[in-house]
């Protein structure tokens, strides 16, 4: 057992807890849509800033040494966080959108060209949708959609029966952003890699909320994104196994991705540096360095086992308020709540919560085939993080209280 957080510690870390929005305090529960920053976070941005700061990579001053030492340092933390093999099987981005256009183009330019085949599921989010509906406009690609469950889960004998010699990809979420709902990702990595088909998974979601070990999955691509794990905006991160990176050619051309560069020929660089084009987001890496180390700091099962009390209250209240309908309870399912007012529009109860001080979201949420597989155009959602508490979620329900009275 961990020792449960000492969340009045926790929320101390969290400046922005301190303020208040319509003079009520807030309560922010959209971390599913971006989490809010730790003192960690913007002192070790503003630390580089203030005391150490340069472009990375090929400088010969000690600024430029101490920058890359810092940044590379952050791609080490990265690495330990997924539990990677080595530092050079992370690659940079500006989030997790950027990154999965970086495998989906650099697949085009390599494998994927008329007919092969993509298999994606009905929970994916856009990010993870749109990148390969462009290479279905661009190369003719086929999509194969795995549906899921109305609680979000995957069917293996649908899943497997969805592969043929053409498979080249399944690109899936870890967690959706929706339904919370986690995936089997071991096994569907099994059954991927046995039919020769490469795998990668959006843990946008899944690494904020829980442990994440990519040589155990054993896919050969992970995705997540700075922002949803208490680091600042700007920043991603894309595991990708040594021997896949290897054969994969460059996504963006410029500066650091090249080995030689003539007027008629360009040699390219060794993965990771092959994939980040350019002077890289160096303060941002540097944020999520620290932000990375802040988790860990704090505990990654303690934070899953608060968020999961969390859920488990808030999902029990729901239960008992009429008359709301609440989207998705499969096992293991993460702490994020799409739900819906009978009778009443999500932007509206969205809208009440705010005058309380609540902080939820309301919408698609980027996830337009999962709102159709459900029969709803939209729905509100609130999703917790490290800083939440049962008094969160009392507000939550004190708003829904008056979002009923009010929409009536
Ligand atoms: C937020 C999110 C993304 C997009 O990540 P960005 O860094 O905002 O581009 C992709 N997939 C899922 C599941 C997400 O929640």
């Amino acid at each position: 057992m961990t020792a449960p957080l000492d969340i009045a510690a926790v929320r101390a870390e969290f400046p922005i807890l301190e303020r208040h929005v319509h003079g009520r305090p807030l309560v922010y529960l959209d971390n599913a849509a971006s989490a809010q920053k730790p003192k960690a976070v913007i002192d070790a941005m503003a630390a580089a800033m203030t005391g150490s700061y340069a472009n990375v990579h090929r400088g010969l001053h000690q600024l430029a040494n101490e920058t890359t030492t810092a940044f590379e340092a952050a791609r080490g933390a990265t690495a330990r966080f997924l539990n990677a093999g080595s530092a050079e099987e992370i690659v940079f981005t500006s989030g997790g959108t950027d990154a999965i256009n970086l495998v989906a183009a650099a697949l085009a330019a390599s494998e994927i060209g008329e007919g092969d085949e993509i298999i994606l599921s009905i929970a994916e989010h856009h990010s993870n949708i749109v990148p390969w509906h462009l290479l279905r406009e661009r190369k003719g690609a086929v999509l194969k959609w795995l549906d899921v469950s109305d609680d979000g889960e995957i069917d293996l004998g649908a899943f497997k029966a969805l592969f043929t010699s053409r498979t080249k990809i399944v690109a899936l979420t870890h967690m959706s952003n929706v339904l919370g709902a986690p995936v089997p990702a071991r096994e569907l990595t099994r059954i991927a890699r046995e039919r020769g088909a490469k795998i990668l998974f959006d843990g946008c979601q899944a690494a904020a909320h829980g442990p994440v070990d990519v040589q155990d999955i054993g896919c050969d691509f992970y995705v997540v994104t700075g922002h949803k794990l208490y680091g600042p905006t700007g920043i991603g991160a894309l595991y990708g196994r040594k021997s896949v990176l290897a054969l994969l050619p460059p996504f963006k051309g410029g500066g650091e991705m090249i080995d030689e560069v003539t007027t008629e020929r360009v040699t390219y660089n060794e993965p990771p540096h092959r994939f980040e084009a350019g002077t890289p987001p160096i303060l941002e890496a540097i944020g999520l360095g620290a932000a990375l180390a802040w988790i860990e700091r704090t505990g990654r099962e303690a934070i899953a086992a608060h968020e999961a009390a969390l859920l488990a209250h808030a999902t029990e209240e729901m239960s008992r308020f009429n008359p709301l309908v609440v989207y998705g309870r499969s096992r293991g399912k993460g702490p994020i709540l799409a739900f819906n007012l009978a009778g009443a529009h999500p932007h509206d109860v969205s809208t009440i919560l705010d005058r309380a001080g609540v902080a939820v979201r309301a919408g698609h949420h980027c996830a337009q085939p999962l709102m159709k597989r459900l029969g709803v155009s939209a729905t509100a959602r609130a999703s917790f993080g490290v800083y939440n508490t049962h008094e969160d979620v009392e507000a939550l329900m004190a708003g829904l209280h008056k979002a009923r009275d009010l929409l009536k």
